[in-house]
Formats: structure tokens, sequence, C-alpha cells
């Protein structure tokens, strides 16, 4: 699969990171759409995890503590 040069259009060869008519950097694309789009669905999971865990934790502590509360009177 070519790749073209977004400035200038010339058609380069795959991988390169410098286009050799206008010199303009360019970037991977075709790896990087594939890694960021696992790392979205990643950061999401860590993101559910990080918001979820301290919400199960704190509800379990608050019902511990109803518990011990009616447990004493
Ligand atoms: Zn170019």
């Amino acid at each position: 699969m070519p790749d073209w040069c977004p400035e200038c259009n010339a058609m380069l060869i795959e991988g390169t990171e410098v286009c050799p008519r206008c010199g303009a950097q360019l970037a991977e694309s075709g790896e990087e759409t594939d890694f960021s789009r696992s790392d979205i669905a990643w950061f999401s999971a860590y993101t559910i995890a990080i918001v979820l865990i301290p919400l199960i934790i704190g509800i379990g502590v608050a019902l511990l503590c109803l518990l011990v509360f009616f447990g004493r009177s």
C-alpha cells in the first residue's frame, strides 16, 4: 500500500518519515490508527475500573458502617 505526502501528494515508499520531494514530516498512519484504537479500548476499561473499584469499596464500607451502627443500638 503506497503512502502519499499530505503536503505535495508525492508517492512515498512505505515507512518514509520525511517526504523526499517537499521535506514534510510524515507520521506513520497505518499502524498508529490500529494501535490508538486498542489504546482507547484499554483506556476506557481502565477508566471504568478506576471509577468502579473505589465506588464498590465505598459502598462496602458504608454498608459495614451501617451494620455496625444498627448492630449497636
Ligand atoms: Zn511532500
